[in-house]
C-alpha cells in the first residue's frame, strides 16, 4: 500500500484512498513509476472531470498501471447511512471504512450550492454551545474522506458544488496539514477546480495557525468570535484560554495587513449571554476599522445544552446597534433547524437512536 507522507492519524482502508493525493504527489508517483506527467493528468481527468468509480474504467492507461494503481490505492465514495431533508437544505451521514460516521450538509443558495463539510471526528474544542464538542476528537479526517464528502453529494444529487465551507464538526485548524491538503487537491483546475474564494474555512481562533495560514492561498477565512469581551468568550470557548481576544484580533490584523482579504466574524447570539446592546457596542468597538463583517448567528438550540437562542426583537437591536457604529454585518439566514443541522446534531441524534 502506498501512503501518503503527511496525512496524520488515519485509519482503514481510506489510509490509501487516491483522493488523499494532491495532483503534485501523484505526479511523483508516476514519474517514478517511470510515467509521463501526461498520465497524472489522465487519472486526474478520470478522477475529478468523468468521476470513474473504479480503476477499470480508466481505459486509456495501460493495463500494468491499472494494476499497480490496484495494488497501491482504494478508490469509491463514502456510504450513505442516512438523509434529511428540509426547505433549501440537505444533511447527509456518512459511514467511514472504520465504521465512524460523518456528516455534511448541502445548502441551496441564490448565488449557487453550497456543502458544509466535517473536518474531523469529534472535536477538542469544548465550545459550550456546539454539539459537536459533546464528542471528543476521535481522529482527524484524512484529506480524501473530506474529498469524498463532495464527491459523494455531488454523485447522490447529480448537481455541482459551487462552494464550500469549513464548518461541519471539527476544528479546521486542528487538523491543518490534511485540510490544507484536502483545498489543494478541489482547487487544482486539473480537478475539481472549486476557486479558492469558493472555499470558506472556519476557525475558533488557533492564533499560530491564523499565521500560517496568511500565507497560503487566498482561500475565506472565517472566524467563531461569539463575544466581545475574554470575560464572557472564556466562557463559552475554552480556546479562549490559550489565545484570548487581544492574541486573536491582532492575529487577524495581521493576517488582513498581508492578504489583503476581508474577514468574516461569526456571532452566536444566545439569549442573555452576549446578546445585550452594550455587548454589541464593545464588539463594534473591537472591530473598529478592520477590513471584515460580522455575521450575526441566530442560535440553533440542541436538546442537550441549555443555551436559548435569541428574541427576533434583541437580534434586530444588536443588528441596528453594529449597523449604526458603523460595522458591516448581516444575520445568517436560518434554515436546517428541522433537520439538526447545526454542527454534530444528525451524528449525536443517529448515536442515541442506537
Ligand atoms: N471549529 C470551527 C468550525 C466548525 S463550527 C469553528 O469553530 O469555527 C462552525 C460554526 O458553527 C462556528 O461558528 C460554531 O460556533 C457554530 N455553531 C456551533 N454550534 C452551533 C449551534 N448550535 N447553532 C449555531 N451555530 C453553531
Amino acid at each position: 500500500t502506498y501512503y501518503i507522507k503527511n496525512a496524520i492519524i488515519g485509519i482503514g482502508e481510506n489510509m490509501s484512498s487516491i483522493y488523499n493525493l494532491t495532483y503534485e504527489e501523484l505526479l511523483n508517483y508516476l514519474l517514478d513509476l517511470g510515467y509521463k506527467k501526461f498520465t497524472a493528468d489522465q487519472i486526474f481527468d478520470w478522477l475529478y472531470k468523468k468521476r470513474v468509480s473504479s480503476f477499470d474504467e480508466m481505459t486509456n492507461l495501460k493495463k500494468e498501471l491499472i494494476t499497480k494503481l490496484k495494488e497501491d490505492f482504494t478508490i469509491g465514495l463514502l456510504e450513505l447511512v442516512k438523509k434529511e431533508e428540509d426547505t433549501g437544505v440537505k444533511k447527509y451521514l456518512f459511514n467511514l471504512s472504520d465504521n465512524n460516521k460523518i456528516e455534511c450538509v448541502l445548502m441551496f443558495h441564490d448565488y449557487g450550492n453550497s456543502l458544509c463539510i466535517s473536518t474531523e471526528l469529534g472535536c477538542n474544542m469544548g465550545c459550550a454551545f456546539c454539539e459537536s464538542g459533546r464528542l471528543k476528537k476521535v481522529r482527524n479526517l484524512l484529506p480524501s474522506e473530506m474529498v469524498s464528502q463532495i464527491l459523494t453529494v455531488e454523485s447522490t444529487e447529480s448537481l455541482r458544488i459551487t462552494h464550500i465551507v469549513l464548518m461541519g464538526i471539527g476544528e479546521p485548524f486542528d487538523n491543518y496539514d490534511n485540510v490544507i491538503k484536502f483545498i489543494d487537491i478541489i482547487n487544482d483546475s486539473k480537478g475539481i477546480s472549486l476557486g479558492s474564494r469558493h472555499i470558506t474555512i472556519s476557525t475558533c481562533g488557533i492564533v499560530p495557525k491564523i499565521k500560517e495560514f496568511s500565507n497560503y492561498k487566498q482561500v475565506n477565512l472565517a472566524i467563531s468570535l461569539h463575544a466581545p469581551n475574554n470575560k464572557i468568550r472564556n466562557e463559552l470557548m475554552p480556546i479562549n484560554k490559550a489565545y484570548n481576544i487581544e492574541k486573536l484580533i491582532s492575529a487577524i490584523k495581521e493576517y488582513i495587513d498581508k492578504t489583503n482579504r476581508r474577514v468574516t466574524f461569526e456571532y452566536i447570539l444566545l439569549r442573555d449571554v452576549n446578546d445585550s446592546v452594550s455587548c454589541a457596542i464593545e464588539l463594534a468597538n473591537l472591530l473598529k476599522g478592520m477590513n471584515c463583517y460580522v455575521n450575526l448567528i441566530p442560535y440553533n438550540e440542541t436538546t442537550h445544552i441549555e443555551f436559548k437562542k435569541s428574541t427576533k426583537s434583541q437580534i434586530t437591536k444588536f443588528y441596528d446597534t453594529l449597523k449604526k457604529c458603523g460595522i458591516n454585518v448581516t444575520i445568517r439566514k436560518e434554515f436546517g433547524s428541522k433537520v439538526d443541522a447545526a454542527c454534530g446534531q444528525l451524528r449525536s441524534k443517529h448515536e442515541e437512536a442506537k
